[in-house]
């Protein structure tokens, strides 16, 4: 699934002011590969991004694409998710939460107000300070129970 050429454009730009206040360079290899994981709402792993950018600019490494993405995480650009090993890379900066396909795996963006607006449960500050706050909402994607029925038919 591709980012919405708005969205993206946001998010170029938003790249584009974030470095220039931290003060480092947008390289043309920063920039592709901020492209590659900005303009995918796939969640990607670095892998992904880095046979991406590698079609675009041959000569870039899959060392220097997790470098940058890590760059971007500490400049608040891109979030992560998933396990340390298998780490997904999240351009989406807007709140939103996530729904994600038990079968297919995949993790999609959706926007909701009245989660949002959730109050943080008694039970959770007795632990820590909550800075943010992402629901995890799982199930079947349409396209797998569309498949599983075709199976079934
Ligand atoms: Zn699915
Ligand atoms: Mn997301």
């Amino acid at each position: 699934m591709k980012t919405r050429p708005e969205d993206l454009h946001q998010r170029l730009e938003a790249l584009k002011e974030v470095l220039r206040r931290a003060g480092v360079k947008l390289t043309h290899q920063r920039l592709e590969i901020f492209r590659e994981a900005a303009g995918s709402g796939d969640h990607p792993d670095a892998e992904t991004i880095y046979k991406g950018v590698r079609e675009r600019i041959p000569p870039v490494s899959l060392d220097t694409v997790y470098r940058t993405l890590w760059l971007f995480l500490d400049l608040g650009l891109i979030s992560t998710l998933g396990p340390r090993d298998r780490v997904r890379f999240d351009a989406n900066t807007r709140p939103h939460h996530h729904f994600i396909c038990k079968t297919c795996g995949r993790t999609r963006d959706f926007y909701s107000d009245a989660l949002d607006r959730l109050k943080t449960p008694d039970a959770v500050k007795t632990l820590g300070h909550v800075e943010t706050a992402r629901l995890e909402l799982r199930g079947v994607c349409h396209r797998c129970s569309k498949t599983a029925k075709g199976k079934r038919a």
